[in-house]
């Protein structure tokens, strides 16, 4: 298991969102309702003074329907929350924490550090994580029942490959990059034509990121392919903003798209935002990456990467031409040393 490998990378604290929003016993149902609609966030935790009280939840927000009272909202939300919720520690381990969501068929879980709530994790964060777990064990099932067709012929276990390729069948129709959870480029390049068709109909701006780790070779060389693995799982964090030392976050809008594009390659489609918001966004995550501590087998290891900002232009080009001018800035961010955003811009 390449997990195993990477101890800090199992710990909790690597994967749920630190600041969780949080309310206090006192407050109102529709002031938690607002707190949760404004961050776009499926539960708050409710504090009293440092500690945890509960935690109200989409879930919670059902038991409304059950009070026959015209100022509802206007009750506290310490009615309706869970009180004494089950947590889980930063330092735990995410599968365990994964099962003991599953086991209890819950979706967000404070995170405690002693008494303090220090963060939640939703069952979402930790699904992708499980994914390449499952993975390997996929993978590992495989080659088994490879063997075992050898041993068998074309008996029973024949029919039992027949069945995994077509669980790899609908794997192949997924949306999303296994290893890191983020959309693949499939996804991408639909998005990116439907994207690219309504800013032209809309005539608004749209610009798309393109970027690329820095002599990510060096770390396979140096750590072995299932680390460089887990390098691009937590890149796929940060760039998402889930990994939000530097409020990234903030950064990205809903409408933002973040995506695999294949190896070390990463894109990201702004739409209505031009090549300076476009700018913006990049560096914020150029200097996410660049401060961010990647702790690999007792070393703490610094990387950096290289963006690339193009914007459509509205009298000409397709989505297919907007890719190519954020790829050529990305190159000029490489030969220009590295660490650094470009903006495409015509005539070189
Ligand atoms: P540069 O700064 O010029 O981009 O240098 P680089 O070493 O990052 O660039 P290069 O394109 O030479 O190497 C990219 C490496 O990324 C080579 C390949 O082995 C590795 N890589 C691509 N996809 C994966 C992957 O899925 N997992 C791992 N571990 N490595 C990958
Ligand atoms: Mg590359
Ligand atoms: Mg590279």
């Amino acid at each position: 298991m390449p997990l195993l490998k990477y101890k800090d990378e199992m710990r909790l604290a690597k994967w749920m969102t630190g600041n969780p929003a949080t309310v206090d016993t006192s407050a109102t149902l529709a002031e938690s309702v607002r707190v949760m609609a404004l961050r776009n966030i499926g539960a708050v935790l409710v504090v009293n003074g440092d500690g945890l009280a509960g935690i109200f939840t989409e879930r919670d927000l059902l038991k409304v329907l059950a009070v026959d009272a015209a100022d509802v909202l206007e009750q506290p939300v310490s009615s309706f929350m869970t009180a004494n919720p089950i947590c889980a520690k930063a330092d735990e381990d995410y599968n365990d924490v994964y099962m003991k969501m599953k086991v209890n068929n819950i979706r967000h879980i404070p995170v405690l550090d002693g008494e303090q709530p220090v963060g939640i994790v939703s069952i979402r964060d930790l699904t992708h994580l499980y994914q390449n777990k499952l993975e390997s064990d996929f993978q590992g099932a495989r080659k088994q029942l490879e063997r075992l067709r050898e041993l068998l012929g074309e008996s029973d276990a024949s029919r039992v490959l027949t069945l995994l390729k077509e669980i790899e069948r609908y794997r192949e129709l997924s949306l999303t990059d296994e290893l890191t959870g983020l959309f693949n480029k499939r996804y991408f390049m639909d998005r990116l034509k439907e994207e690219v068709a309504r800013a032209r109909r809309n005539k608004q701006c749209l610009s798309l990121i393109f970027c690329d780790i820095d002599h990510f070779k060096k770390i396979n060389d140096t750590y072995g392919h299932s680390v460089g693995d887990l390098v691009l799982m937590e890149i796929g964090g940060i760039l998402a903003g889930q990994i939000d030392e530097l409020n990234v976050i903030s950064r990205l809008r809903k409408s933002d798209i973040v995506a695999r594009y294949g190896g070390e390659e990463f894109v990201v489609i702004l739409p209505e935002t031009d090549e300076s918001g476009g700018f913006l966004v990049a560096e914020k995550m150029r200097n996410a990456i660049e401060k961010h501590i990647f702790r690999i087998e007792k070393s703490e290891v610094k990387l950096t990467m290289s963006f690339g900002v193009a914007d459509l232009y509205l009298e000409s080009g397709d989505f297919k031409e907007l890719i190519s001018r954020a790829d050529e800035a990305m190159y000029l961010a490489k030969s220009s040393g590295r660490n650094c955003v470009k903006i495409y811009s015509l005539g070189g």
